[in-house]
């Protein structure tokens, strides 16, 4: 905005509406709604807080591929993702259930000092998910003249959003990757349905 930039806040209802040199459009789960051809849709899913009487603060992010829970530390508690996941859902309540059925006995499974745990809280948010490959898509739509796109990343988005602003910004500015090359997650791969996938999705 120092630079002279225009801020608007407000809904998009069409990226044609937008006059800009380049639009770069990152609407998260709420992408398909913006471009019909990119299949990006909002999956609920739930993270509990836990507390254990045992704290082990340095236990890295770890998850269990074979169920699909995954934990680790947050400050003196733990945070513990449920495996299930849901499509289409118009609320954000936590799924409770989740945590006696599925999560506790999975994570006691595999460390035994969590069969002490206690629930201490939860919510639930909407992954950004790639319906194709669960795999980010980044890059130019050859369909447009000025717009790119930064969505998809299938709950990873924060861990991968320092690589994905750099590629992208040099793609821009420059018209092609310089130090990181991200044309595997193209748009293209999505519009001709080249899958690359992501099997694990914690
Ligand atoms: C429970 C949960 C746990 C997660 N855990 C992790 C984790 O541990 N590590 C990790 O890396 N990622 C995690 N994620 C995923 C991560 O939060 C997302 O990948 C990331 O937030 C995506 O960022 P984004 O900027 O692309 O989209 P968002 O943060 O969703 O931002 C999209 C923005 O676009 C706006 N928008 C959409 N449509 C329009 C429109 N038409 N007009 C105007 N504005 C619009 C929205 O209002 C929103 O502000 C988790 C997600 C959830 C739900």
């Amino acid at each position: 905005m120092e630079l002279g930039a225009e801020f608007t806040k407000g809904e998009v209802k069409n990226l044609k509406d937008l006059n800009a040199n380049v639009i770069v459009s990152a609407a998260g789960c709420w992408t398909n709604e913006l471009l019909k051809d990119i299949p990006v849709f909002p999956q609920k899913h739930t993270v509990f807080r836990v507390k254990c009487p045992k704290h082990v603060p340095d236990m890295p992010l770890t998850g269990d591929l074979t169920t699909g829970i995954y934990w680790r530390p947050e400050g003196k508690e733990y945070l513990a993702g449920s495996p299930i996941s849901k499509w289409d859902c118009d609320e954000l309540e936590p799924e409770w259930n989740d945590f006696e059925e599925l999560v506790w006995p999975g994570l006691a499974k595999r460390i035994p000092a969590f069969e002490e745990l206690k629930l201490t809280g939860g919510w639930a948010g909407y992954y950004d998910t790639n319906k194709l490959d669960n795999n980010a898509i980044v890059g130019k739509h050859p369909a447009y003249d000025n717009v790119y796109l930064a969505t998809g990343f299938t709950g990873r988005g924060l861990m991968q959003s320092p690589g994905i602003g750099r590629g992208l910004t040099e793609l821009i500015t420059t018209g092609s990757y310089q130090t990181i090359d991200l044309n595997c997650f193209g748009v293209e791969r999505v519009l001709n349905k080249k899958e690359r996938i992501e099997p694990y999705v914690l």
